[in-house]
């Protein structure tokens, strides 16, 4: 089975080509973005004539952080109703594309801040209209969202098919600007999705050219990017890998992978993607004995051998060192074996052998 409901513009000038569509939403959008990136990125300077010539007002909630908070989603609730908005248009990475998707349930259903993680209460949302600015996260075509509860201090996801953006508006272009970090960063994020497409039990074979034409991409392209930020085919590849890394997670979700981000990202502030990527080589080889006939067909369709995948991905500064207190690892390691992205790993690991793999990272 595969089901995607979100229309997809990827090309220089999809905006414009999505103009038609975005009418269709609504009449009065609620814009959410990041402090900055909606500006350098250029999207703001092509959004706001186009909504203006189609007759469509708009307010601006540019207060996402990285990251975003459960309160923030309630102030974006707050907004939105109170300025009798109907649709949302998120840009940016993941963490606005994310509060987009929660401040539409919370709108349309009027949650507290208590009541936003409870599936049973979303009835209907308000349509969403997602332009991505980093090549990472896929968000513009998945029907999740990741929070982070900052009481709990916990980072967790939530999914709905409600959420699924109506429209991906993915322009290459806008990515330019990304720093070599954050392109680093998304990218690898991208390259975990698509690998744990591979590496899900709900793996779907219709996925899997798809899958593997991203790694390429990604493979072929990404050093080239760091070199020349400017490549604007260089981002197009990274920019469609990333959205095959958004179809592919759609269908068979994140994995063990994504549940170890998670913690690193929420007490030592690293990255999302560069918290994947830190344990990619470590997940790979514990899941190999459980998938061997999957990763042969993977590195055969690379032409590449699994050593010289790792000896690509090590030549990235992807080497975290943390200073990761016994107590606190001790409590992490029921958490992570415990969430549901876990569950559908091809191999579980002990909780000897989670300890094992974490440690690998320990200063
Ligand atoms: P992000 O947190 O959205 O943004 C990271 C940084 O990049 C911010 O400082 C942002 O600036 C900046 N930035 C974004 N676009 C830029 C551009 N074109 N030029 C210059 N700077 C730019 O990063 P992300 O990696 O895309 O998203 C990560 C989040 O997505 C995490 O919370 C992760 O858990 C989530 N995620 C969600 C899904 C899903 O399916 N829903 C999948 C994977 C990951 P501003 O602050 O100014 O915007
Ligand atoms: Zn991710």
């Amino acid at each position: 089975m595969l089901y995607m409901p979100t229309r997809i513009f990827i090309e220089t000038g999809a905006l414009t080509k999505a103009q038609k569509y975005i009418t269709l939403l609504g009449k009065k959008a609620l814009i959410v973005c990041g402090k900055q990136s909606a500006e350098k990125s250029g999207v703001m300077a092509d959004l706001q004539p186009l909504l203006k010539a189609n007759g469509i007002s708009f307010e601006i909630y540019n207060q996402i952080h990285e990251n975003p908070d459960l309160e923030s989603i309630i102030t974006g609730k707050e907004l939105f109703q109170r300025h009798a908005c109907d649709f949302l248009i998120s840009i940016g990475g993941g963490s606005p594309m994310d509060a987009a998707k929660a401040i539409s349930l919370a709108a349309a259903n009027n949650l507290e801040i208590s009541q936003i993680y409870d599936s049973s209460l979303y009835q209907k949302s308000f349509p969403i209209a997602a332009i991505p600015t980093t090549h990472g996260t896929g968000s513009e075509v998945t029907q999740y969202s990741v929070l982070t509860d900052s009481s709990a201090h916990k980072k967790a996801g939530f999914g709905s098919d409600l959420i699924f953006p109506r429209l991906a508006i993915v322009d290459p272009r806008y990515m330019l600007s990304l720093s070599p970090r954050i392109s680093l960063n998304t990218s690898l994020d991208a390259l975990s999705h698509l690998l744990e497409g591979i590496y899900s039990i709900k793996r779907n074979s219709y996925l899997m050219p798809m899958i593997y034409r991203g790694i390429r991409l990604i493979i072929d392209n990404l050093s080239l990017c760091l070199k020349e930020p400017n490549h604007l085919p260089a981002r197009e590849a990274l920019a469609t890998a990333s959205l095959f890394g958004g179809i592919t997670i759609a269908h068979t979700s994140s994995t063990l992978q994504h549940a170890i981000g998670y913690p690193f990202t929420t007490e030592f502030g690293i990255p999302h993607g560069l918290a994947n990527a830190m344990f990619m080589r470590q997940l790979m080889d514990f899941y190999a004995p459980s998938i061997e006939a999957e990763l042969s067909t993977l590195f055969d369709s690379l032409n590449m051998s699994r050593e010289k995948f790792y000896a690509w991905l090590e030549s990235f500064p992807i080497q975290v060192k943390v200073d990761l207190p016994t107590d606190m690892l001790e409590e992490w390691i029921p958490t992570i074996l415990t969430t549901r992205n876990t569950k559908l790993s091809p191999r579980i690991p002990t909780e000897a052998q989670l300890r094992e793999i974490l440690k690998t990272v320990q200063k």
